[in-house]
């Protein structure tokens, strides 16, 4: 991209900011025995007594091998929503800037613009769930410092075209937020490869989905290492405590196992499918990259209540544009599926 500028984009208060320095900042350990009496921890050993790692390098530097980038191109978060958050605080001023998000879609986006006093400014995506490229551009304006692209996008299912999300990401000056939550679920391949070529692009990934690791909150968000640095600056110095640290570790390290499930997760869907689509109340089903299903049915309130009676909670959507009458179902276990599947052929 011609003349990408940065610091053109950086809050003015980010880029003044001197950032705290930890007693971890100030002394990297180089493996020898060592005292430690500078950061007022207790010293008596019990497996946590130490502040963590912050800047996470033994989870960092195993992601950054697996994706092929480097490790100064990741930072990681208290979930995905930390990490975006943080995108929020380093490049917009609040009461002055704006975004653009393109519903339906993850609600994070909508809230955490209101947090930080941003507008947002919603471009619908099409009637087959793609962004409206032209309508985006349209609405762009000097202001406008990100534009979130969430592909498989949460609630449809589908990952968007790449000549559409290229399109924006060439003509868009500011910066583009991919999140990729469902990538590993999906054909399509992540947009990570293309970091180098894209200084405006961000790629967000999260721990909680394929990965199973809901509970100890870990996203991740790779960039350029200008914006790594610029977002480094601003997070919390220990933003992810050791448990999180060593249980991604041992995750991210079992890919097999991790694979395993995505299949097994992946067939399952396919059997959803088939049941849903033999259903006389489901009128839509929507292609889906992801681990749910998106289903247009005669009357969503009627049925998510159907569901919860017999003790099934799913997730009804009709409150976002677009998606009147749909519900949204998450892919569960074999054994769950099974029971879902035999619950909604006896509704009527
Ligand atoms: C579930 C989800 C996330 C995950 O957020 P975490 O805070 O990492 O759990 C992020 N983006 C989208 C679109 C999601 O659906």
């Amino acid at each position: 991209m011609e003349g990408f500028d940065l610091n053109k984009l950086v809050r003015e208060s980010v880029l003044k900011l001197q950032p705290y320095s930890s007693a971890r900042d100030e002394y990297v350990s180089d493996g020898s025995e060592m005292i430690f009496l500078d950061a007022n921890e207790n010293p008596f050993d019990n497996g946590v007594n130490r502040y963590p790692d912050p800047y996470q390098r033994s989870l960092k530097s195993l992601l950054a091998k697996q994706k092929g980038v480097s490790e100064n191109q990741v930072l990681l978060g208290n979930g995905s929503d930390e990490v975006l958050d943080l995108i929020y605080r380093a490049f917009c001023e609040p009461n002055q800037d704006n975004i653009i998000t393109l519903p339906p879609t993850y609600g994070m986006y909508k809230v955490l613009a209101g947090i930080n006093a941003v507008k947002n400014k919603e471009v619908l995506l099409s009637n087959d769930f793609e962004p409206n490229v032209d309508k985006i551009l349209m609405a762009v304006d000097i202001k406008t410092k990100l534009l979130f692209i969430c592909s498989p996008n949460n609630p449809t299912g589908n990952a968007f075209k790449e000549e559409a999300v290229e399109k924006l990401l060439k003509s868009f000056q500011g910066l583009v937020v991919i999140d990729e939550a469902y990538i590993d679920f999906s054909k399509d391949e992540s947009w990570l490869s293309k970091l180098d070529n894209y200084p405006n692009l961000i790629v967000t990934q999260t721990l909680s989905k394929a990965y199973g690791l809901a509970g100890i909150r870990l996203g991740i968000c790779y960039a350029s290492e200008e914006i790594i640095g610029v977002l480094n600056k601003i997070k919390p110095p220990y933003n992810v405590n050791q448990l999180t640290q060593q249980r991604a570790l041992q995750r991210v390290l079992n890919q097999d196992l991790v694979n395993k499930e995505v299949q097994q997760i992946l067939d399952e869907r396919d059997e959803l499918i088939n049941a849903l689509n033999g259903l006389e109340f489901v009128r839509e089903l929507y292609p889906t990259d992801a681990n749910f299903v998106l289903a247009k049915v005669d009357d969503a309130n009627k049925r998510y209540q159907q569901l919860l009676d017999k003790q099934v909670v799913v997730r009804n959507r009709s409150t976002q544009p677009l998606c009147e009458n749909t519900l949204r179902f998450t892919v569960g276990t074999p054994e769950e599926n099974k029971r879902l599947i035999a619950i909604l052929k006896e509704l009527n």
